[in-house]
């Protein structure tokens, strides 16, 4: 799944783009699917007293609600992207907002004091309002959604490649650098997708009181093997199969 960032500082214009991509990308055959981060605190889906809200407010976990035309589901907390993205199936997601994550990134911004603090390695668009009067900044294609937004999308099917696994800084490093600084070199054509070491969440996935854990290859590698040598043995496992642990206690 490729997955990208429409990121800037609020009133730039990032609706419009990630909008106007969803629909061109659509167009052009991709599934896509959005993530829109939402940054005030007192944002909620549900109504107050409304009965799904008693539903939420009683059972303290996640509630679907649904409708004639809508069925959503409520989790009562802030989930994470890689929470996210695992309940996502499509070629593309679009990510609007969630800045500081290791995803490649378009930037939307009014001026240029907001593109000197918010462009590094990881941005290979700027967009917004910005593109309103400009059409290069720095190395960089600055395009507008309006009447561009052909070549904004062509630009993302060039650059956005399958999502990283996204640690934690600190519970990897396994390929000498950090997811950041590996979306800046796979932009920069310094490195491959396939330098990354450790897809882990993709192989193996431990919830704790339904968060997601990162866990380092090694101890990943491990618990894989350990699982699967007992699993294998039982009725109805094939190779290949995927295997869900659940431990209450
Ligand atoms: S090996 Fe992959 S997951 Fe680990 S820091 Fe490098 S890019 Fe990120």
């Amino acid at each position: 799944m490729k997955v990208f960032s429409v990121a800037g500082y609020h009133h730039t214009g990032k609706t419009t783009v990630s909008v106007e991509l969803i629909k061109e990308l659509r167009k052009r055959g991709f599934k896509v699917t959005s993530i829109k981060d939402i940054h005030n605190e007192n944002f909620t889906m549900e109504k107050k007293g409304s009965n799904s809200w008693k539903h939420a407010q009683a059972s303290g976990s996640t509630v679907i609600a649904r409708g004639i035309s809508e069925t959503y589901q409520i989790w009562n907390r802030q989930l994470s992207l890689n929470e996210m993205l695992s309940h996502l199936k499509s070629d593309y997601v679009v990510v609007e907002g969630m800045k500081n994550v290791a995803l490649p990134r378009i930037i939307c911004a009014k001026d240029e004091k907001q593109l000197e603090e918010l462009v590094d390695g990881t941005v290979f668009a700027i967009s917004g309002k910005y593109a309103d009067d400009h059409d290069k900044y720095k190395d960089l294609k600055v395009l507008n959604s309006k009447d561009q937004i052909k070549e904004l999308a062509d630009l993302v099917i060039e650059k956005v490649f399958p999502v990283l696994p996204l640690p934690k800084l600190e519970c990897c490093g396994e390929c000498g650098m950090n997811c950041r600084e590996m979306v800046s070199g796979i932009l920069a054509g310094c490195n491959m997708r396939e330098d990354c070491k450790t897809d882990r969440n993709l192989d193996i996935q431990i919830e704790i009181n339904g968060k997601d854990i990162n866990i380092v290859p090694y101890v990943q590698n491990t618990l894989k093997d350990i699982i699967k040598a007992y699993v294998k043995n039982l009725k109805g496992y094939h190779e290949g199969d995927s295997i869900d642990i659940k431990i209450r206690e």
